[in-house]
């Protein structure tokens, strides 16, 4: 029960957040959908969520959210996917996943189509992960370039990778997310991070109407992500406590 709470009052606090976020914004609060990324904390929890309301849930490592989801196959959850994606758990993934947001490369897509083509399930919506710090710059190879592990596309890639997507059976193009940049010219800069993003996402639904998803903000940048955009915020400490370096 006192989980229960803790959550309950976490979640006030973040609401709040983002419904302070939309007004500053001039944007209606319904333009924006709380996921709750729920990794490393166990299912237990993601039930305590549904029970006080949340409808969309994410989880990064294919390991423990198939269990998870399992074991909440009969919440009236929507299950995200956005973590790295390795082509050997596709299959599982597509057993839960309504989303995955970390779509970042053509043996990806192919993959996902296979599996969704196989198991008969409906249309896997899709999301281009957009690397900001992999941006081709004047500069050539300051902006990243080498320390850039992140996951994801860079900008200048986006198009060809989204044409992909729709292009593909089994397969829907929804839209773009993004990580807030660690290296490159935007790090620390959220908020101008974001605003790129934007950019991106207007040029995705310029050759794609329906692909309207900008899935950008976390715990610590949702106010900057509402403000340039975001129609989907994944909050996962400000809701469920600081994950243990472990996780
Ligand atoms: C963990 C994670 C989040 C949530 O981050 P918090 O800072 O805990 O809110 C969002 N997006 C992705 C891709 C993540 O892996």
């Amino acid at each position: 029960m006192a989980r229960y709470e803790e959550l309950g009052t976490n979640l006030e606090v973040v609401e709040r957040r983002i419904a302070d976020a939309c007004a500053a914004a001039g944007r209606p609060r319904e333009d924006v959908t709380l996921i709750v990324v729920t990794k490393t904390y166990p299912a237990e929890d993601t039930a305590l969520l549904a029970g006080l309301g949340v409808t969309d849930v994410a989880e990064n490592r294919d390991q423990d959210a198939a269990p998870k989801a399992e074991q909440c196959r009969n919440l009236p959850l929507d299950w995200h996917f956005v973590g790295q994606l390795q082509t050997n758990k596709v299959r599982s993934v597509v057993r839960y996943a309504n989303h995955v947001h970390s779509v970042d490369r053509l043996r990806l897509v192919e993959s996902l189509s296979a599996a969704v083509l196989k198991s008969g399930r409906p249309e896997l919506g899709c999301l281009v992960q957009v690397a900001l710090d992999k941006e081709a710059s004047i500069s050539g190879a300051a902006a990243g370039g080498e320390s850039a592990h992140r996951a994801g596309v860079a900008p200048q890639d986006v198009a060809e990778l989204a044409n992909a997507i729709a292009d593909t059976p089994g397969l829907r193009l929804d839209g773009v997310m993004t990580v807030a940049p660690l290296a490159g010219p935007l790090a620390g800069n959220p908020a101008r991070a974001f605003e790129r993003l934007a950019e991106i996402a207007t040029a995705v639904r310029a050759a794609h109407p329906a692909a309207t998803m900008v899935s950008a903000g976390m715990s610590g940048d949702l106010e900057q992500a509402i403000a340039a955009g975001a129609t989907h915020v994944r909050v996962g400490t400000a809701v469920l406590g600081v994950r243990s370096p472990l996780g």
